[in-house]
Formats: structure tokens, sequence, C-alpha cells
């Protein structure tokens, strides 16, 4: 093989990070700025800016010792980016990355492919074979020293020169087209990974901060004691329901409960990780961040200050984010706990078993219940409900969600929709033998919504600002032991939860607003 400068190895994996990896990147880009003439010229300058960039990267991380690992580790990971951002359309943003840092083996498993080895094998293996073998040459100190100056002042001249001489372009592209930056690979996970570690070392130091300590039950003598179950769905959009107008029906059972059903809730994030914590975090959508998620007590715990409340929460999606480290909490996805596991796959139904064991256990005080299910996880939605459940079909039975038809995959969605509806009637139903002597209730709400194709987008987690609505509105109900029927289209959202939690429990603190207490 033949002797190459560790700088020119650094310029050619650049250039092959740009011309294969980043095919969504161009593909929006041109969706944006249109194949004419001038913007031919633009776009072919993207490129050498965005080769430009990744060397400066690169050149300056470089040294005798870093320079192949850091290359070999950029083009294994860019491949796999590659692969999800061309197959489900998304960013690699920062909560994106957090969330796939949370994901466990199962959740892996059901994404893996053929066509994510072949990415691996292709975009990643082969270049760093290459890369491994090279015979890179290195000169005394100083030489070397000179060599990264000249590389790093090549690179940010070309920069440069082509951010001015297309400077027309070029403040459009960072002003108005912001979000085309985030399917750079690898520039855009690199700042990724950054910000996920600033965030989350700046989270570890720091003190829990308590809030509602003051937090008290207000009851009157004859006010009767409250079993109230919290279900938290996953991926589930609202316009998916028939309840809220869809034509197929995927609540054939939910419509014969006497329920409130909430039209117009809007969530906090777009994936769980986010949602999660947010809905029940004091902060709102606007000022909530992965620190004070971690950092601040959340609506559990003041509940549980009371001492007249117990809080458990069953999950059998991934955990609580965080929400329950300080309340009871019970792990629904094995075999050892939820008695209704199949195929590595465990059903939400399997969380209502042995409730009424704790609710008598703990006879003397409030009972929240936050069941947190697996509900319409994707891609695989096809194994997210029980054969019987197939109601609609034909349906996609891949992960490999643009092998299938629209049809196929909203067939997979909706019936996972509709094990949905029977698991939230089934919760109803368990709950009915309490409410005559207790004051029972169910809510519904779920973390985020999901894209299933349109504008050639799948699954969720794109930047809030840019999501679409599919993805932030959310299916939300209330059975409030029967009582009341109807809907409510009132402009909601996962920032009302923490008030209306305490409101149900007619909790008395200093942290709850009347105001945003919907009930
Ligand atoms: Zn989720």
């Amino acid at each position: 093989m033949m002797k190459i400068g560790q700088y020119r190895l650094i310029v050619l994996v650049a250039i092959f990070f740009v011309i294969f990896d980043n095919v969504s990147f161009f593909k929006n880009t041109v969706k944006v700025y249109s194949f004419s003439s001038e913007n031919i010229a633009f776009i072919f300058s993207l490129a050498i800016v965005l080769v430009s960039f990744t060397v400066f990267l690169f050149s300056l991380l470089s040294s005798k010792y870093t320079t192949k690992p850091i290359l070999i580790f950029a083009l294994i990971a860019s491949s796999f980016a590659s692969y999800f951002m061309n197959t489900y359309h998304i960013v690699i943003d920062s909560s994106m990355l957090q969330n796939a840092l949370q994901t466990d083996m199962n959740e892996s498993l059901d994404l893996f492919s053929f066509e994510m080895v072949a990415y691996l094998f292709f975009l990643g293996i082969l270049p760093s074979i290459f890369v491994y073998k090279a015979k890179v040459t290195y000169g005394t100190f100083k030489s070397e020293i000179i060599s990264k100056l000249k590389s790093l002042l090549i690179s940010l001249a070309i920069i440069i020169v082509v951010l001015f001489s297309l400077s027309k372009f070029y403040t459009s592209f960072f002003r108005e087209h912001k979000p085309l930056r985030y399917y750079t690979n690898p520039t855009y996970w690199i700042y990724s990974i950054g910000k996920y570690t600033a965030d989350t070392f700046a989270s570890v130091d720091g003190e829990m901060q308590a809030i509602g300590q003051d937090a008290v039950v207000v009851k009157d003598e004859n006010s009767k004691r409250k079993i109230i179950i919290m279900v938290v769905g996953e991926a589930a959009r609202a316009d998916r329901f028939s309840l809220n107008g869809y034509a197929k029906e995927t609540n054939p059972l939910l419509k014969n409960e006497n329920i409130v059903n909430y039209t117009n809730i809007h969530s906090c994030g777009t994936s769980t990780a986010v949602s999660v914590p947010c809905m029940f975090s004091l902060s709102c959508k606007d000022d909530f961040s992965y620190k004070k998620g971690v950092l601040v007590e959340n609506v559990v715990d003041v509940l549980e200050h009371t001492n007249s409340i117990k809080v458990l929460w069953r999950d059998n999606n991934s955990d609580s984010k965080g929400v329950a480290l300080r309340v009871d909490f019970e792990n629904f996805r094995v075999p050892e706990n939820n008695s209704m596991c199949e195929d590595g796959e465990c059903r939400d139904e399997g969380m209502l078993i042995g409730l009424d064991a704790y609710i008598e256990k703990h006879a003397q005080k409030d009972i929240l219940i936050i069941l947190h299910q697996m509900g319409n996880h994707g891609p695989s939605y096809f194994k997210r409900y029980p054969k019987s459940y197939e109601k609609f079909t034909p349906v996609c039975e891949t992960n490999q969600l643009e092998e299938c038809s629209v049809e196929e995959i909203s067939n997979a969605y909706d019936n996972a929709i509709l094990y949905t509806d029977y698991f939230l009637s089934k919760t109803i139903n368990f709950l009915k033998k309490y409410k005559e002597e207790n004051d029972a209730k169910m809510i519904y709400i779920s973390d985020h919504g999901e894209s299933l194709g349109e504008n050639g987008l799948y699954l969720h987690g794109l930047p809030y600002f840019m999501a679409p609505s599919c993805q932030t509105h959310v299916p939300a109900l209330l059975w409030d032991g029967g009582k009341r029927r109807g809907n409510i289209d009132t402009d909601y959202s996962h920032d009302n939860l923490f008030h209306t939690l305490l409101g149900l429990f007619n909790v008395k603190t200093i942290v709850y607003d009347k105001s945003k207490d919907i009930l």
C-alpha cells in the first residue's frame, strides 16, 4: 500500500463522507434550492465547504496516535447515522442520541435489518480497512505541527472564500434553512455528542432540588379514597383515534365508555426521553431542560410529600426517564413481573395483573398508579399487538418501513392503536369495581406522536420547531368514574398535567397553579 501523509488521509476520508454519507443532506438541500444553474454552483460549493469543515475538525484532533482511531470511529458511526437518516428521515440531534443511549438490547434488535448491515459494511467497515492499512508517514514533531497548522489554515481559508463569494446563498442557508445543517454527516452528530455530553455533565454536579414540600391533601369527611390510574401512551397520534374523527374504527371499545376526550393536546417533546420527564415536571415546554428533569423533583414526588398518597410506576416501555426514581417502580418488560410475555414482547395489559393487591396493601392512602405503555413503539408496529387485533390488513411486517406501502404501515400502526383501545377499556373495567366506594379515575395521554411516511418522514424525534403536528398532537382521555362524557376542544398541552394531577388529589401546595389545572 502506498504511503500517505495523515492530512491527505483526512482529506480522502472527508471526501468519502461528503460523497457517500450525505445523501440525506443533499436530498433535503435540493428540495429547498431547486436544480437551477445558479443553484448548482451553490450546491457544489456546499460539498466543498463540507469537505473543508470536516478536514478542519479532524485536523484539530489529529496526531500520530489519534488520527486513525478517530477516523475509523467516525466512519463506523457515520454509516449508522446514514442508515437511520436515509431510512427513517430522522436527524441525529442530542435528544435523539439520548434516546439511543437509553435504548435497551430488545429495542435495538427491533431496529436490526440487513440493509443496516450493508450500510455498516460498505460505508463503515470497507473504508475503515483502508484507513487501518494505510501506511501513514509522520515527520518530526516540528514538521507535524507545521502540517497541522497548514491543514487548519487551508481548510479555513477555503471555507471563508466560498462563504464570501456566494454570500447571498449562504446567508439564506444559515438564517432561513437552519434545519438543513442537521443532515450533515458526520459534523452534526459530532456536534450533538458534544452537546449531549455538555448537558449531561452539567447535570451531574448539582444538588437535587426538592419542590412542593409543603404539599398536603385537603379532604372533608365525606370525600372518598382516590384510586387513579394514569396511562402514559407511546407514540400514539391523536388523528389515529376514531374518537377524534379517524375514518377507521380504532376505538370500538372506548366509544362505549363514558369518557371525556381531549381533542387538542400537544406534547412537550417529540421523543420519550424529553416528553415523559417534561410532562411530570413543573417546568413548561419552553423552559424544560434535561438538567431540570434530573435535578428537580416532579409531580409524583410532590404527591408523595403529602404522606397520604402512594405512587406506583409500572413500566412496559423502557424506564420512567428519571420520573419514578423516588417512588415504587416495577419493570414490566421482563417475564418475571409481566405474565403476558411471548417471544420477547411483553403486553401492556400484563401491567394490570396484581394491582388489586397493591391497592389493598396501601388501604390507608390515596393511590396513583402510572402505567407506561409499549403502545405504538416503532418501527415494528406489527409486533405491538396480539394477532387477534390484526383487524386492518395487509400489514407491514418489517422494520424497513420504506419497503412497505403507506397503507401497510398505517394498518400495522392502527392495529396497535386498536390494542391500546382494548388495554384502556380493560383498565377502565378494572377500576369499575372500585368506583362505588372510592373515587376511581383513569387518565390517558400519549408522550408524543409519530410520522408514518408523510413527506417521507418516519418515526419521531424531529426537533420540535420543525416537527409536523402528527409528532406533537397526542390523544388524551379522562374516565371520571363514568360521570362525564364528551369532547373538549380547548388547547392544552403536557404542561397542564403537573397541576391537573395535584388538583385531582386535592393537594394544596405553593407549586400548584389553578389556572393550569384542566379540571
Ligand atoms: Zn415515546
